[in-house]
């Protein structure tokens, strides 16, 4: 029999164990991948994504042509699909990368019944979409970490699997067939400076970083303008790069900008192991707080103006272009204008998340829902009413105000720190500008902030 190996985040050749597992156990196998029509309906196919995904699928074929086989892309109903095929092609197991969302666990869990049905059974591997499996450190009072330092400790000292060699060979038999591959061209509405997908451009990211940008990342990655983070968050998303292959080579490389990347990818299995525990999470509050978040027509207006970049607060203005122009947004910018929407204008941390999850080609559900959680302090910070100041912030981050001059060419000609805070310049400087004012005074959002979340949270 032929097994089946069904991808889904995990869009690589390079450190993948159940294709591994499949290829000691027979000499072919179908390598598949679904478009699955529920991923569209829950509305989690956003033009970004797609684009990328149809560069990693791409570039999945493409390796393995080279290597003798191919990929199999079907469409529909992902459990229908995966049956179809592996009755097709006579298999008697199926093996696949856990997942660890509700939608994604509810679909497994589907898919295991109806292979059962025929006879056949699902293998599910742990530790290929995440470096440490949801459950495998816990605290001893509970199912999950609801604290990172502690988290972190623990996951450190977790044992590692070793990563494992793409195969050489994979043949695939030629009675299964697919469909045609989808084009990154067929799809429309997506970022003008969207970045490449696939396995091969990820690993020469990663390589180029390695090599000039690894060392220095403890220094310099909130630096705004100095966009000196590794940008790998859209391929570790896919699963075109592995993060069990990433913290081997983090920590063989070693020194304090490896030690602290690593401690990023920490982060990423976190929010995991929370929403695995609290799938609940990627909707409701983590933690109840009560907040009645602001409704209505000003409020809509505040939220228009947050989505199109133009608060008046330069900072916030220029994070919200890049967003829109490249899919992808800083990490300090995310936490600026996350803390902006749901704490100066107190918008409910949902509204924020829906846009970036649309526009992120990284975007993730438990990276993003909980650190939106993590900002608007529903989560799991442990300092839930700091409120981020748009313009100190900015005058530490990106001090000479490249970054902002980049995004909002409205302010070209304005030094710093002056173009941190427009609405000071002298009258008529200021009035040469086609730049909005600030749509809420920050000490006007503190307060209206501290108001409702002092008065809520009280028994
Ligand atoms: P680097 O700084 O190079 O970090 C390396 C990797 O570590 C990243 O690629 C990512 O996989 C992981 N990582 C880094 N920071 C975090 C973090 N805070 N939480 C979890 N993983 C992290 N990240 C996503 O991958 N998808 C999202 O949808 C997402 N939404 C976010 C929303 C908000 C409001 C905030 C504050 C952060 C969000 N992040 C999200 C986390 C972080 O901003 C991005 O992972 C990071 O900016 C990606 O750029 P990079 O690859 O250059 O990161």
């Amino acid at each position: 029999p032929v097994p089946v190996v069904l991808f889904t985040s995990d869009l690589r050749l390079h450190d993948h164990p159940p294709l591994r597992a499949a290829l000691e156990a027979a000499d072919a196998v179908v390598p598949l991948f679904v478009r699955d029509d529920a991923v569209t309906a829950a509305g989690f196919a956003a033009p970004n994504r797609g684009a990328f995904l149809a560069d990693c699928l791409a570039d999945l074929d493409a390796s393995l042509r080279e290597r003798g086989g191919r990929l199999v892309v079907r469409s529909g109903d992902l459990v229908e699909e995966v049956c179809r095929v592996a009755g097709e092609a006579g298999a008697d197991e199926v093996r696949m990368a856990a997942a660890h969302s509700r939608f994604a666990t509810r679909r497994e869990e589907r898919l295991r019944r109806a292979l059962e049905r025929e006879g056949r059974r699902l293998l599910v591997h742990d530790a290929v979409t995440v470096a440490v499996p949801p459950g495998e450190v816990t605290p001893s009072s509970s199912d999950h970490f609801a604290v990172f330092t502690p988290y972190y400790r623990q996951w450190a000292r977790a044992p590692l699997r070793a990563a494992v060699a793409a195969p050489r060979r994979v043949r695939v038999p030629d009675a299964v067939m697919g469909e045609p591959l989808p084009a990154r061209g067929e799809v429309t509405g997506v970022s003008p400076a969207l970045p490449a997908g696939g396995e091969s451009e990820g690993r020469r990211r990663m390589t180029a970083y390695w090599r000039h940008g690894l060392d220095a990342y403890a220094d310099t990655r909130d630096d705004l303008a100095a966009d000196a983070t590794s940008r790998l968050s859209a391929h570790l998303h896919f699963g075109t790069l592995s993060p069990v292959e990433l913290v081997h080579r983090a920590r063989r490389h070693g020194g304090p900008g490896a030690e602290a990347l690593v401690r990023q990818l920490a982060w990423r299995d976190f929010h995991r192991q929370v929403l695995a525990a609290r799938p609940g999470a990627a909707r409701a509050d983590y933690r109840t707080r009560h907040d009645r978040w602001r409704t209505g027509r000003t409020a809509e207006a505040d939220i228009e103006a947050w989505k199109e970049g133009r608060t008046g607060y330069p900072v916030i203005d220029a994070a919200m272009r890049q967003l829109r122009h490249e899919g992808w947004m800083h990490n300090r910018a995310r936490l600026l204008t996350a803390s902006f929407l749901t704490k100066t204008l107190y918008v409910d941390w949902r509204v924020g998340a829906a846009h970036f999850l649309y526009w992120l080609v990284d975007g993730d559900v438990a990276n993003n829902q909980l650190n939106w959680q993590w900002v608007a302090g529903t989560g799991t910070d442990t300092r839930p009413n700091r409120v981020l100041n748009p313009v100190t912030q900015a005058r530490r981050y990106d001090p000479d105000g490249a970054y902002v001059r980049h995004w909002v060419p409205e302010l070209e000609g304005v030094g710093a720190p002056a173009v941190h805070e427009p609405w000071k310049l002298p009258g008529p400087d200021r009035a040469a500008l086609d730049y909005p004012d600030p749509v809420v005074g920050l000490a006007e959002g503190l307060e209206r902030f501290r108001r409702a979340r002092g008065r809520k949270d009280r028994p």
